[in-house]
């Protein structure tokens, strides 16, 4: 893929690693515009908004003059668009640690194996549970060391939804699972305490980033 290719942007950004393996890291942001997935609980709703083109070579400047111990590129989906896996290869090529956030209902295969993906699994209260993407698990489940999946749950249906789901395709106690609340609807506590009572192999998140800023606030 040459440098030169184009994709839309909806915002580069530098923050604190808020929902995942790593969490707490400083972080350079790459967000592409536009998702169309429609989950309920989406707090990223601006970058449906229309982006800026930008080309590869530019996207990698802003995100690299940061000099972040991580780059990760998120959306939106980002792998909506094909210039993304340029992208990624492009960054691992200038970048030790280059993380993918995707909401898990496109496959990763086309992935450079470099990058850390990040996979949401959709639950029932996000309204688009059934285009959760299965092939992602089998992926996983023969390099695990590559992904981690991550679940927000609104409800203890949800979540009892979920462990029944990832034991269903294989997951739970093979790969890394992080479950979270959704910020604002579900007391982090119960989650917690569902977690234990059930001897769940699964790490709990909290969005660090709401906790630090506004929940509100974009580009962190
Ligand atoms: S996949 Fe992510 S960006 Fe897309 S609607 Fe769902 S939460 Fe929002």
């Amino acid at each position: 893929m040459s440098t030169k290719a184009t994709l839309n942007i909806s915002e580069i950004f530098y923050s604190i690693q808020g929902e995942s393996s790593f969490a707490g890291w400083p972080c350079a942001f790459v967000r592409l515009a536009g998702c169309g997935h429609g989950c309920r609980y989406c707090d990223t709703t601006y970058a449906e908004e229309p982006g800026t083109a930008m080309t590869i070579d530019e996207i990698m400047h802003r995100a690299l003059a940061f000099d972040a111990p991580c780059v990760e590129v998120t959306g939106g989906e980002p792998l909506l668009q094909s210039g993304t896996f340029g992208l990624l290869s492009a960054l691992c090529d200038r970048h030790p640690v280059v993380l993918l956030e995707t909401g898990g209902f496109l496959p990763v295969d086309r992935v450079d194996p470099r990058v850390h993906a990040i996979i949401d699994i959709k639950a029932p209260s996000s309204g688009v549970m059934e285009h959760n993407c299965a092939a992602n698990f089998t992926l996983a489940l023969n390099e695990p060391e590559r992904f981690e999946f991550k679940i927000v749950v609104a409800s203890e249906a949800d979540y009892l939804w979920a462990k029944s789901y990832i034991a269903g395709h294989g997951i739970l106690g093979k790969c890394s699972i992080i479950f979270g609340p959704v910020f604002g609807q579900l007391e982090p506590r119960l989650l917690a305490e569902w977690i234990l009572r059930d001897h769940l192999p699964a790490r709990m998140q909290l969005q660090l980033h709401k906790y630090i800023w506004n929940p509100d606030t974009r580009g962190v």
